[in-house]
């Protein structure tokens, strides 16, 4: 029997971040006061290896789940992260699909694809180069990213995902143009709401775009509809343009919270279990992983973090419940959990 958590969920989706490090500094995600030259990285020994993140997939699997997403960090900045991608590829029946910041896209998107990758999603907060450099915080051109997204369609790797996170006053009137440049291209832009996870971006909640605002001011540009979810527990709401040129998403993760839905696990790059983004504490694989644990022992450890598992924090924060707070003084930080 596979397992289900307290709330009975089933685990069905892992997100393995590959690494901690980024080379963009979002101002939102790693701002440069705290990820500047004397942080500390993980060690390349630290990280989990490929061929144990690989054993791990195969007895993640075993418990149920179907899709697996590789982030970070900025997971193509992994050195052979192809290496990776094919390892997992192989027999092709899982759903396999890579976050990336899309900085390096034009020069893998053909490795990526060669060795199995199906999908890209490509984070993208503005269209305005001078907006979305200083988004990054590292001067980095809008045009290589859009160049990249370009060769993930020209390999294959479709429908490409763009997702923008949405905030107040720094990027939302990019959004508009966001949904023009895309609409009819078969890419379907997602719009996220920016969100309370970790310590470090100083969030607050008039900084949020409530996605009922956003879908509006876009609807009034170019006529949308809701349409049906692909399946339970998706994440997005999905939108279609009217005329029939595509559809949009809207990831609305404040304002209307989707925790009893979750099926997801996440994996830190050194190998800690995460079952909540705004989780404090994981739980260690890569000390069992190393000191040779069995499958029986590893499976054993997965099936019990899940069937404990109780969060449900989106849901306690729009409640007011103030337990959604207190005890969250070491939240973690999404460059280190992967989004
Ligand atoms: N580097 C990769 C990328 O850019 O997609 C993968 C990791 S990044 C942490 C994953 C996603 O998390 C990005 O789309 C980023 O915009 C999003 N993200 C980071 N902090 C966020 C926040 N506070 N609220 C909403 N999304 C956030």
């Amino acid at each position: 029997m596979k397992p289900v958590d307290t709330l009975r969920r089933p685990l069905r989706d892992l997100r393995i971040s590959v690494t901690d490090r980024c080379n963009f500094r979002c101002t939102y995600c790693m701002p440069k006061e705290v990820y500047g030259k004397d942080f500390q990285f993980l060690e390349r020994e630290a990280l989990l290896s490929f061929g144990e993140i690989h054993r791990l997939v195969r007895l993640f699997r075993e418990q149920g789940v179907e899709k697996v997403r590789i982030t970070g960090g900025e997971p193509l900045v992994r050195r052979k992260i192809e290496r990776l991608i094919e390892m997992l590829a192989y027999p092709g029946d899982l759903d396999l699909t890579l976050t990336t910041n899309g900085s390096l896209l034009k020069q893998k998107a053909q490795a990526l694809k060669d060795a199995g990758l199906k999908r890209v999603t490509v984070s993208l907060d503005a269209l305005d180069n001078t907006v979305f450099k200083a988004m990054n915080d590292v001067d980095f051109p809008v045009d290589r990213v859009l160049e990249g997204i370009d060769e993930a369609e020209r390999v294959g790797l479709t429908p490409v995902k763009i997702n923008m996170v949405v905030k107040r006053g720094v990027n939302d009137a990019d959004a508009i143009a966001m949904a023009r440049r895309f609409k009819g291209s078969g890419h379907i832009v997602r719009f996220i709401e920016f969100m309370d996870v970790g310590h470090t971006n100083g969030w607050k909640l008039d900084e949020v775009v409530p996605s009922a605002e956003l879908a509006a001011r876009i609807g009034q540009a170019f006529p949308i509809e809701p349409i049906e979810a692909n399946y339970r527990g998706e994440v997005a709401e999905r939108w279609r343009y009217l005329d029939g040129s595509g559809e949009i998403g809207f990831i609305s993760s404040v304002t209307q919270a989707f925790c009893s839905d979750c099926t997801r696990a996440r994996l830190s790059a050194e190998g800690k279990l995460y079952t909540c983004l705004f989780a404090t504490e994981g739980t260690d694989f890569r000390a069992p992983l190393r000191a040779d644990a069995s499958d029986e022992v590893l499976t054993g450890l997965i099936r019990q973090v899940w069937s404990r598992r109780e969060d449900r924090y989106s849901e306690l924060r729009s409640a007011g419940a103030a337990q959604a707070d207190k005890p969250r003084v070491h939240k973690i930080e999404m460059s280190y959990i992967g989004g």
